[in-house]
């Protein structure tokens, strides 16, 4: 790669802000609100990697509109895409042939989604879009910020974005263009989870060292289109168990908009043991219970998508900010996840950072640490939240998702709501990190898992063909390896090679000779969905993923 090359240009801007999901964009619009309110004049522009404003978001997504209310108090008025209450909500323990619901009523009100929407974040964040520029924001979708940008005293100073045209062997293409350097005064990053440039100013700025590992899941989704007679607008539907099994966490989402189209999503976490595990399958799998099949039957799967979930939680949150900037929403990780909601603490964590840069600016101050976040932080709801629900994930990591583990949390979390904060377990702890808890193949058996039908299942490579995935086929793979050996020397003979089966998009293959000899890794990286999981879950930690050229990837219509 060239390094910071002279012919490139500039531009100043006051705040940067590195993606354009609820965070980001909440951020800036509460940037130029303060500016506006205050006579004052602050430049702010947001880049995505997206071709367009969420075509890289994917969320559930039921949304709590406690940040939209702070953010735009007169949202209904103004025509967002917020317009399916949520009606009614079930809980369910699923076996392989039936279900036990669980009583609605003993289940702690946090976790009740009485007063939310179902929405597609996509269509949220490209309303949220429309909003900001109206203030004046500048957004650049189909923008990757490849690259930090540092002063001399090393804070952060901006980034790179739009270096494209470097071909598969690493030379400069005929339509090279090196990029534009982007300077702020302050740069929020709002990569979501597992920003690619988050990961490298937490290692830089030690920002993770008085916290627990990040801990993640996967969540695969699609959008079916349903038979009408079976739609049930602004229902919601949560289950816990089978395909699983009580080691390894995880579960279902389904929930039913406003037309006859539900979203339907799976999520597991990425702490499981077993490398024979295959995510993708066990929600093909999940489709074959006789509920889900019958709700499906007769209908069409319109998209398909995967994103991991940051799942660590309080233990886990980062210091946020550092020299030059903040990180903001699922960057640094604000998921409360009995609740599978981050959007709303996105959005404020966004909206705080966003106040005490445009503080901080209008004292004159550029490039320090923004430290009234860091507090505003420390006195947030956000923080309260994540509190509450601290040992949730712990105790599931312990007693499993089944019953032991629904049990000990549902208490925990009745505690929490009885007596604010309190938890007779303490404060549990995230162990290790997720690629830490693979255990090698010799311990586990490999999983049967049925072929796919074309009906109600699909194999990997038809599905990603519905999230509009495409990349530039000429440039470097975007998925690095720190030693190209390790897939075949280390992970294939200890662990099986678990990337062929965690990548939800087929991504990554072992292929070998006729003879079934020497045996190659091969890397499609025209099919990455961004979700991130093989920079999380590969057990050597040798995958890093890369920015590769703005606009492509996937590209979700309304995830
Ligand atoms: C399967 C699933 C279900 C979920 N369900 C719910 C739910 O029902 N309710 C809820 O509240 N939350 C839910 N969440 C969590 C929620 O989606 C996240 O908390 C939320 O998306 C975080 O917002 P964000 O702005 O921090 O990041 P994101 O929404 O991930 O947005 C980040 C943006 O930054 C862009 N970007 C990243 N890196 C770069 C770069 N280097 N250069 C330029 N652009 C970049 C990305 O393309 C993306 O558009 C769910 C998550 C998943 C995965
Ligand atoms: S290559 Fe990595 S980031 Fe891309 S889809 Fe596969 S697991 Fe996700």
């Amino acid at each position: 790669m060239l390094d910071d090359a002279p012919e490139r240009e500039s531009m100043d801007f006051d705040v940067i802000i590195v993606g354009a999901g609820p965070a980001g964009l909440s951020a800036a619009i509460r940037l130029k609100q303060r500016s506006t309110a205050a006579g004052s004049e602050i430049n702010v522009l947001v880049v995505e990697k997206g071709s367009e404003v969420g075509a890289h978001i994917l969320s559930g997504a039921i949304l709590d509109p406690v940040g939209i209310n702070k953010l735009i108090p007169d949202w209904k008025e103004k025509g967002a895409p917020i317009d399916q209450p949520v009606t009614g909500e079930s809980f369910k323990v699923f076996g392989p042939s039936g279900s036990i619901p669980l009583p609605v009523f003993a289940m702690p009100p946090m976790i009740k989604d009485h007063g939310n929407y179902i929405v597609s974040m996509g269509n949220v964040c490209r309303w949220l879009a429309g909003e900001a520029e109206a203030l004046g924001v500048e957004i650049y979708p189909g923008m990757a910020a490849s690259r930090l940008l540092y002063r001399d005293d090393g804070s952060v100073r901006g980034v790179v974005v739009g270096e494209v045209g470097i071909g598969k062997d690493g030379k400069k293409r005929p339509d090279y263009q090196p990029g534009i350097e982007l300077n702020g005064k302050y740069v929020l990053i709002a990569e979501g989870v597992r920003g690619s440039l988050a990961k490298i100013i937490q290692e830089k700025f030690a920002l993770c060292d008085d916290s627990d590992p990040q801990k993640f899941g996967i969540g695969l989704k699609e959008i079916w289109e349903i038979r009408p007679e079976k739609a049930r607008p602004g229902y919601v539907q949560y289950t816990f168990g089978w395909p699983l099994t009580n080691d390894v966490g995880g579960g279902s989402f389904l929930y039913h908009y406003s037309d006859s189209t539900i979203a339907l999503g799976f999520v597991v976490h990425l702490n499981y043991k077993n490398p024979y595990l295959y995510p993708y399958a066990e929600f093909q799998r999940f489709k074959t219970h006789p509920e889900i099949a019958a709700l499906l039957e007769g209908g069409k799967r319109l998209a398909y998508g995967s994103r991991a979930i940051t799942e660590g939680g309080y233990q886990s949150v980062p210091k946020l900010a550092f020299p030059g900037g903040a990180l903001i929403g699922c960057s640094a990780g604000f998921v409360n996840v009995p609740r599978i909601k981050g959007n709303h603490n996105a959005m404020l964590t966004g909206m705080m950072a966003a106040d005490a840069a445009f503080d901080a600016i209008s004292a004159g101050r550029e490039g320090d640490v923004l430290k009234a976040y860091e507090e505003a932080y420390e006195n947030s709801s956000v923080k309260r939240e994540l509190y509450a629900v601290r040992n949730a994930k712990p105790l599931w990591s312990k007693y499993g998702t089944l019953l032991g583990g629904i049990a000990f949390s549902g208490l925990d979390l009745w505690t929490n709501t009885i007596a604010p904060g309190f938890s007779i377990f303490g404060t549990m702890h995230h162990e290790k990190s997720d690629a830490a808890s693979t255990e090698p193949a010799a311990k586990h058996h490999p999983i049967d898992y049925p072929r796919p039908d074309g009906v109600l299942t699909f194999d990997r490579l038809t599905n990603v063909a519905f999230s509009g995935t495409n990349h530039e086929e000429d440039q470097p793979a975007h998925l690095k390896l720190k030693d190209p050996s390790i897939p075949v020397t280390v992970n294939l003979p200890l662990y099986s090679e678990p990337a062929q089966r965690y990548c939800p998009a087929g991504v990554y293959e072992v292929l070998y000779d006729d003879g079934g000899a020497n045996p190659r890794f091969q890397i499609n990286a025209q099919n990455c969905v961004h979700c991130k999981t093989c920079d999380i879950k590969d057990p050597s930690q040798n995958i890093v993923w890369t920015t590769p050229e703005g606009g492509g990837g996937p590209n979700y219509p309304n995830m």
